[in-house]
């Protein structure tokens, strides 16, 4: 199984993501998740990178593509995999096509603005494991403590609300076109997002098709 989850920052790409990674066994690639790793480790993919994430815009196309080509050839992708945040253009979707990858699936999760704009403010990340948390929505067990590893959370860099709307602005005109390019292909599924996480999932394995 070949999929990619597109939706808006703050839509549940990742926490959906998680979810179908067990259920199916493959490997969840967030490309948000590497970059921040890269960042977190200075290497020079993440020291170029930097400024991008903080500002809320996109990396430069090449620099994903080459990043992604890279993960997915290595060992656990060989049966599939959940890619979360990826493509995010145009230009990404057809790098994708031209490496021959056929997806299943394009899973679209639709949240309205003011719902992501609360929920980015509020989310909290473990640094050591990268466990999602929200401070109202699904607080962990004890305050600022991950439940998985027992790592601090923070507030990443980029959950700011300047940056927040920024992110906002440029996922509505740089990915949501991508929607077209997926219907068009018979790949376009949608769920909604706004509800409880249970709620999504719930649609998410209908349209896939699978039991839960
Ligand atoms: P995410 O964790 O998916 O919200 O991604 C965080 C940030 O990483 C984005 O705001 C972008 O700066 C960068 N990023 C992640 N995926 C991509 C992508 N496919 N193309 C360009 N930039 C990306």
């Amino acid at each position: 199984m070949k999929i990619t989850i597109m939706g808006p920052p703050g839509g549940g790409k990742g926490t959906q993501a998680d979810i179908l990674k067990e259920r199916f066994a493959i490997p969840h690639i967030s490309t948000g998740a590497i970059i921040r790793s890269e960042i977190r480790e200075e290497t020079p993919l993440g020291v170029a990178a930097k400024r991008y994430i903080d500002e809320g815009q996109l990396v430069p196309d090449d620099t994903i593509i080459q990043m992604v080509k890279t993960r997915l050839l290595e060992d656990d992708c060989k049966q599939g995999y959940i890619l979360d945040g990826f493509p995010r253009t145009l230009a990404q979707a057809e790098a994708m096509e031209s490496m021959g990858i056929a997806l299943d699936y394009a899973l679209d999760i639709e949240v309205p603005d003011n719902k992501l704009v609360e929920r980015l403010g509020g989310r909290r990340e473990c640094k050591e494991c990268a466990a999602s948390y929200h401070v109202v929505y699904n607080p962990p067990k004890v305050s600022g403590v991950c439940d998985k590893c027992g790592g601090e959370l923070i507030q990443r860099a980029d959950d700011v609300k300047e940056t927040i709307l920024e992110r906002l602005s440029v996922y509505h005109a740089q990915t949501e076109p991508l929607k077209t390019f997926y219907k068009n292909a018979g790949l376009l599924v949608v769920v909604h997002g706004q509800e409880e996480i249970a709620d999504t999932t719930r649609e998410v394995m209908k349209a896939l098709g699978v039991s839960e």
